[in-house]
């Protein structure tokens, strides 16, 4: 049977790299929607190109101007706009499949709705699960979805895994996973040299290509922070058993170590094609459009520890972890009010740690029992890192 599947976020990174996927299996996948932000002129191609029954567009003018524009083509695709809109697109019963690729906090109420709705669910926007880890896991066993990771670190890890993992994780003696970080940009840096950075140096990754915001997140190490407690909340794994490892290569996307001391890893080239082609198929497996991986090309793997010293973002992140309830929330959401405002010049680099350690020193850490209560906390942090940020810029 046709998968037909909603693309959240389809003009980014990886909403592009899914279609790319996509269009190579015409007889597997259809496009039912596609939903964007920004780079509308490139979702109005992907609209000529992949027929969408349905696109939402954030902004109403845009969905206007958009409106007309595909309407000239006359092409069929009904045009809708704002967030709402989105909530209830992932929902509706023509959609199988859900691609959560919107970045940051804004793709959290899409992708649990799609977790709500017992939806095969391909989940890129680790935020979702930093701020309402629990909260999501448990719709998703409620509503009985299938849930797979995008993110190449934990689809390398839930490849690792045994199949009947989640059923009876005591029984696989599963001691410890260790995530692989590529180390970014600025790997073996210290604190003086940091400071000068700028954001062009951040974004461009040495060995994927990204969205900004991630690219960012990659350079700090806050990428990896979001990734433990992406991986806490994924496969029940304490924080104790969760180590990060420097692989500057990227190849050995990450690692399971068991009891008995067998190791099981995936590796590839760095290519999201890869785990998106995996999550799409599972528990088939299709064509990418990756290279092999030549291991004689590769020549060596290396590794080493993570300086926390210089990238106290890893630090902040197992720390807020540990400390649960909505500090994993305000930790994301300072860290966007923060990387935002690097991107935008007003502050230094080494200024996004410190916005994040200041916010989660002042907003209160109390459980939380529902959605409100995570975007509440998600507020409240925004306000003060604003702050923050307004008095060193
Ligand atoms: P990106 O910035 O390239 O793209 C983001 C997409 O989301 C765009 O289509 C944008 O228009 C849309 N968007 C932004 N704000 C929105 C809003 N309020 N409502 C609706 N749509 C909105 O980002 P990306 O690199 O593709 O990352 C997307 C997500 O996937 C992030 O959560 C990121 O952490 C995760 N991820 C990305 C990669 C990667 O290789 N790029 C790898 C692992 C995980
Ligand atoms: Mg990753």
């Amino acid at each position: 049977m046709i998968q037909s599947i909603a693309v959240l976020g389809s003009t980014g990174s990886i909403g592009q790299n899914t279609l790319d996927v996509i269009a190579r299996h015409p007889d597997r996948y259809r496009v039912f929607a596609l939903v964007a932000h920004s780079r509308i002129d490139l979702l109005e191609q992907q609209i000529v190109q992949f027929r969408p029954e349905v696109a939402v567009v954030v902004d109403r003018v845009a969905a206007e101007s958009l409106r007309s524009r595909i309407a000239l083509l006359g092409v069929q695709t009904q045009i809708l706009c704002g967030s709402d809109a989105i909530v209830d697109l992932v929902q509706r019963p023509e959609v199988d499949t859900v691609m959560a690729a919107i970045v940051g906090a804004a793709g959290l109420p899409s992708a649990m709705a799609a977790a709500r709705a017992g939806k095969r669910l391909l989940l890129a926007n680790k935020e979702a699960l930093v701020m309402a880890g629990d909260l999501f896991m448990n719709a998703v066993r409620e509503s009985g979805a299938v849930l797979l990771p995008i993110d190449s670190e934990h689809n390398a890890i839930f490849q690792s895994l045994p199949a009947d993992y989640q059923r009876n994780p005591e029984r696989h003696g599963v001691a410890h996973i260790t995530l692989t970080a590529s180390g970014g940009p600025f790997r073996g840096f210290d604190r003086v040299r940091l400071a000068d950075v700028t954001p062009a140096q951040a974004v461009s990754h040495p060995k994927w290509s990204m969205g900004p915001k991630i690219s960012v997140d990659s350079a700090t190490l806050m990428n990896k922070g979001l990734e433990v407690i992406e991986a806490h909340y994924l496969f029940g794994i304490g924080p104790q058993q969760i180590k990060v490892v420097v692989h500057p290569q990227s190849t050995i996307h990450s690692l399971v170590q068991y009891a008995d001391g067998s190791v099981i890893a995936e590796l590839g080239a760095p290519d999201m094609r890869t785990p998106i082609a995996h999550a799409l198929a599972w528990p088939d497996r299709i064509v990418s459009g990756v290279e092999w991986l030549d291991l004689v090309a590769c020549g060596r793997f290396d590794f080493m520890a993570p300086d926390l010293e210089a990238f106290p973002c890893l630090r902040l992140a197992f720390a807020a972890l540990a400390q649960g309830g909505r500090a994993p929330a305000v930790l994301n959401a300072a860290n966007e009010v923060a990387v935002a405002a690097f991107l935008a010049g007003r502050i230094g680099f080494m200024q996004i740690p410190e916005i994040i350690e200041a916010t989660l020193g002042v907003v209160d850490h109390c459980a939380i029992g529902n959605l409100e209560d995570v975007l509440e906390a998600d507020r409240i942090a925004r306000i003060h890192a604003e702050s923050r940020v307004a008095s060193l810029s």
